[in-house]
């Protein structure tokens, strides 16, 4: 029987030809090459090292962090009749000692390990016994401490380059922003890998992004207005919420689940179970819903907080529209939100490296919110990839009109500084309307210069300009935690008026009240 890939691709798997890159991957990997794989979810990655591992001789020897992913392609495997297996810690040692023994004897086609268990000396020993195809490094991006998902244990994996120079390895991942990809190439050793970086463009997707008002009903007359009947995934940031917004989607007899962390396994699997084959039923979510998740016809993702990353919202817009069918990735976002992410940061324990990289990523996510440009173009933007304006997003449909903001911006950094560097944006809105509230008066901020003097701009163009500064640098939240704001150096220009500002003009006056926001 042949052994080419692309009849391995039609016999094995059922399939008639490579999607992208995939043949070339292919066919550099068999040839013995290296290898550095960016493709987006859903794109293809699997075939990429299942191919030359049946091509080549030996066993390939796959590092996957997911205990649950591993298992399903074992099984898809062996359903396809390829001798595969895993080890990982749901084996007992039985189990673990036979699946040793068939890959030092060659038994096994592919073997797929936990990244903790690959570096231990026994499994070392294996490796040394066994004879080898090719290394595949699953999720690589957790290599990479600009990643979403650091995982120390990955670091480990540079071993390979050294112990195993003549087996070939290729690490893939869906997370492709550039300094990730650095990180990548030097930590995993793959300088002298070729590079296969397929675009991250979902041109059937249409991003919109609207501020927040009342978010829950905002989201309904979003369900109604464009998918009455469509399976969709809502994400909220904690489970309380997930909870509240299921039972208010049922109220207005939306079929709604919720899923997550914190609900019984047997329910979990329960709900996911009636999403994944039944049609119409929306999956309220926290982000533990969906790794994995591969149903084509998720009509829309909905984001009732914000992402703390461009790189998670990617990852969960994603999970829309995989039959290439139109679908939406529809966010609100408010002030709030960043609050909360930013206090997320602050108190989360991380050094002070990691706390500054989160940052970035933050005001990278704000940039794409708060912005005035294509949505797509500025998503491509950040994993490298330059694009026309798609025509197809909020901001490309009904460009946002511009508002000079210059003077306020001056006022509003001026009430920071006088109320002396440590007041969160209620009390500062408050001062700069002219508010008598118990805490203006306590603070004596009735008696401040900048009490009252612009009560010419409303409650919500207030927040919305704090949110531009900060998203500029111009402001940064105080250490402490407790979400006040402190002037940076970035705020002279501003102060001195060299650096304009400019907001989106709103179409609707409505007050944002900290309460409204959320539920
Ligand atoms: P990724 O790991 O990049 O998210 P997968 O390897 O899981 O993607 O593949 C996603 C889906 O696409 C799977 O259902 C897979 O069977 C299918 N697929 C992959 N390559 C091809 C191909 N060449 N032709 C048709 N379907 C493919």
């Amino acid at each position: 029987m042949p052994n080419t890939p692309l009849h391995i691709l039609e016999h094995t798997f059922g399939y008639h030809s490579f999607r992208g890159q995939q043949g070339d991957v292919v066919d550099h990997l068999c040839a013995g090459g290296d290898a550095l794989v960016l493709m987006p979810t859903g794109g293809g990655k699997s075939l990429c090292y299942q191919i030359p591992a049946l091509v080549r001789t030996g066993c390939g020897v796959v590092v996957s962090p997911l205990i649950a992913l591993m298992q399903d392609q074992v099984e898809a495997l062996q359903e396809l009749g390829i001798p595969a297996a895993f080890l990982n810690s749901t084996l007992d040692a039985n189990a673990a000692r036979e699946v040793e023994r068939a890959f030092v004897a060659g038994e096994l086609k592919l073997l797929y390990v936990a990244p903790e268990r690959l570096t231990t000396i026994r499994f070392q020993s294996l490796l040394r016994q066994a004879h080898l195809a090719l290394f595949a490094i699953d999720e690589a991006h957790c290599v990479s401490q600009w990643g979403h998902d650091f995982r120390p244990e990955y670091l480990a994996l540079s071993v390979l380059a050294d112990d195993f120079p003549q087996v070939p390895r290729i690490a893939l991942t869906a997370t492709a922003d550039h300094a990730t990809r650095e990180e990548m190439i030097t930590r995993l050793r793959l300088q002298g890998a070729q590079q296969y970086i397929s675009s991250f463009d979902r041109p059937n997707l249409r991003y919109s992004i609207v501020e927040k008002k009342t978010a829950r009903d905002q989201l309904l007359s979003f369900i109604r207005r464009e998918h009455e009947r469509d399976s969709g995934i809502v994400y909220c940031l904690s489970r309380k919420k997930v909870e509240d917004t299921t039972a208010w989607l049922r109220s207005k007899e939306i079929r709604a689940l919720p899923y997550h962390a914190g609900l019984d396994a047997d329910i979990r699997a329960k709900n996911q179970q009636i999403f994944l084959r039944e049609e119409g039923v929306v999956m309220v979510a926290t982000i533990a819903f969906g790794m994995g998740i591969n149903k084509p016809d998720v009509r829309f993702v909905a984001h009732l907080d914000m992402p703390k990353s461009i790189e998670n919202y990617y990852q969960e817009t994603g999970r829309a529209g995989r039959d290439g069918l139109p679908a939406n990735a529809w966010l609100a976002y408010g002030l709030n939100d960043v609050m909360l992410l930013a206090q997320m940061i602050e108190q989360s324990g991380s050094s002070d490296e990691q706390k500054r990289i989160e940052r970035q990523k933050l005001d990278a996510m704000l940039g794409l919110v708060e912005g005035t440009a294509c949505r797509r173009q500025t998503l491509l933007a950040y994993f490298g990839e330059t694009t026309t304006a798609c025509g197809n997003c909020d901001n490309c449909l009904h460009p946002p009109k511009l508002v000079e903001m210059s003077a306020a911006a001056q006022k509003a950094l001026s009430c920071v500084y006088r109320t002396g560097n440590r007041f969160g944006v209620g009390q500062l809105v408050d001062v700069l309307r002219g508010k008598t509230t118990p805490k203006v008066k306590e603070h004596l901020h009735d008696k401040i210069t900048t009490f009252g003097i612009g009560k010419d701009v409303d409650e919500a163009s207030w927040r919305a300009i704090f949110r531009q500064l900060l998203v500029r640098g111009a402001l940064q939240l105080s250490p402490d935690g407790h979400g006040g704001l402190q002037l940076t150096d970035a705020a002279r220009p501003y102060l001195k008026g060299e650096t304009p500002l400019y907001l989106r003009e709103r179409t609707e006056k409505f007050n944002y009240h900290d309460k409204d926001s959320d539920f």
